[in-house]
């Protein structure tokens, strides 16, 4: 693998090896089996990929979270040389690539962005679309690839894509979790010990909620949510919707659920500092 960190010899080496498919993979390093799913996929389907570790200031809301944000890159070095061929390329830019100047640019993507994550994380997609809209002007992949752990972000990205018509198809990979179902997260090294033991909590909510639905409508079902997690020292849920997964528009009840359409249930949990983020697809019935 070929490790890159400025914008000018990122360019040069493309033009040189771009094949027929070029995928791209942003990280912000820390990175876990979530991750690397994301990589396997990308070699899978693209002759040649860019992993991107940059951990964008622009997306944060919260300086601590920033602070602490964990960035082992020796660790993510030595696990990208594992599975990346040899032409693949790792960007690892600083601020000044990234940002020569500030990027005072707002972006408007309407209803998907006033809910969940934008409520409780205020200027947090702008900073992504900020981010993933330099990295595609940059780089030009064909194939960008993208987790379902950040569902709201998917959606924002494939407005961000339709807004600006980049040339670049999305593939979004499933959420990879620990055996106990805690979603991989590289915050969750952050996690204090008796958080972490009880963090499966989450999963395991969300879990039986999506099978309620055939039985409760969705009132009680949130009511259960907060209620289950909340049993849990230090625990508390931000936000739990269920929404469609292309406007997001919320369900308040079963009713609302429209045929032909797919839905999640969305959930943010502060456990003690750590927020933790999680969702499931809920069967329509
Ligand atoms: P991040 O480094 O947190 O910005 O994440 C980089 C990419 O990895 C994003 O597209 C995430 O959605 C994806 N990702 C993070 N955690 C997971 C996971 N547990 N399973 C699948 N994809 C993930």
């Amino acid at each position: 693998m070929k490790i890159i960190s400025t914008v000018k010899e990122l360019q040069v080496q493309l033009k040189e090896l771009r094949r027929s498919s070029l995928g791209f993979v942003p990280t912000m390093g820390a990175l876990h089996k979530g991750h690397l799913s994301l990589v396997r996929n990308a070699i899978s389907e693209c002759p040649l990929i860019v992993v991107s570790i940059y951990v964008n200031p622009t997306q944060f809301n919260d300086r601590e979270d920033l602070k602490r944000y964990p960035r082992p890159l020796k660790k993510d070095l030595a696990m990208l040389r594992k599975c990346l061929r040899k032409n693949d390329i790792v960007f690892t830019p600083d601020d000044n690539e990234m940002y020569p100047a500030e990027d005072k640019r707002i972006f408007s993507f309407g209803n998907i962005d006033n809910l969940m994550e934008s409520l409780h994380r205020p200027g947090h997609f702008n900073g992504v679309a900020q981010i993933v809209s330099r990295f595609f002007e940059i780089i030009l992949p064909n194939v960008a690839f993208f987790g379902l752990k950040d569902f709201q972000q998917v959606a924002v990205i494939k407005e961000l894509i339709r807004q600006n018509q980049y040339k670049v198809k999305i593939a979004v990979c499933p959420v990879v979790r620990e055996p106990d179902g805690l979603a991989m997260s590289s915050r969750n090294i952050l996690l204090e010990p008796q958080v972490r033991k009880n963090a499966p909590v989450i999963f395991k909510t969300i879990s039986e909620a999506s099978e309620m639905i055939r039985k409760s409508d969705i009132p009680e079902i949130k009511a259960f949510v907060k209620k289950s997690i909340e049993k849990r020292a230090g625990f508390s849920v931000e936000y739990f919707e269920i929404v469609d997964d292309r406007e997001l528009i919320p369900a308040g009840l079963k009713k609302e659920m429209e045929k032909g359409k797919r839905y999640y249930g969305c959930i943010a949990v502060r456990a003690k500092k750590i927020r933790l983020i999680d969702n499931i697809e809920f069967p329509l019935v």
